[in-house]
């Protein structure tokens, strides 16, 4: 496996164990308005993605890929619904499991990597979607949101106008 220095991940697909013994390396860019996973939760699907996967094999000859992914996503804010931005800063480990191999035990299963099955096409655009979905927040919220202000007064207006009749009143 070759280093190649933009792959187009909405194609690329690996051999996994291959690419790990070969210690291979693919980056480039991934789309933000192709990560259809996670489009209910964007609020611009403008930009795109650094992402790089990397095959390693340790010294007890398992075979991982490692997969980064920085760049920003424009989230929507769950109190104010305006845009919120979040910085990714994805590292993770996969360890690749032989078809019809042992996986880890739950209990021994260390934390810093996930278990998958190995295969000889591996889809990278859904490996990496797949991460940028379990990194995004259950409901993200601006620390203090922006415009408070414009939503009481949107809040304001619908409830009723008698607040504003009664303004009225007190300048006569
Ligand atoms: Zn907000």
């Amino acid at each position: 496996m070759s280093r190649q220095a933009n792959t187009d991940f909405a194609q690329a697909a690996v051999d996994g164990l291959e690419f790990a013994s070969e210690a291979g390396r693919l980056s480039g860019q991934v789309a933000v308005a192709t990560l259809s996973r996670i489009a209910d939760n964007l609020a611009s699907n403008r930009g795109s993605l650094e992402c790089v996967v990397q095959g390693e094999m340790d010294q007890d000859g398992n075979s991982f890929l490692l997969l980064a992914v920085t760049g920003t996503l424009q989230l929507r804010c769950q109190r104010c619904l305006e845009s919120m931005a979040l910085a990714l800063r994805i590292e993770r480990r996969l360890l690749l499991v032989v078809p019809g191999g042992s996986w880890p035990d739950d209990e021994l299963e260390d934390d810093t990597f996930d278990a998958i099955e190995a295969s000889r096409t591996m889809a990278l655009f859904s490996l990496i979607e797949e991460e940028v979905l379990l990194a995004l927040p259950i409901a993200p919220r601006h620390e203090v949101c922006e415009s408070p202000v414009v939503m009481l007064d949107k809040d304001r207006d619908r409830e009723s106008s008698v607040f504003a009749v009664l303004a009225q009143f007190k300048k006569h």
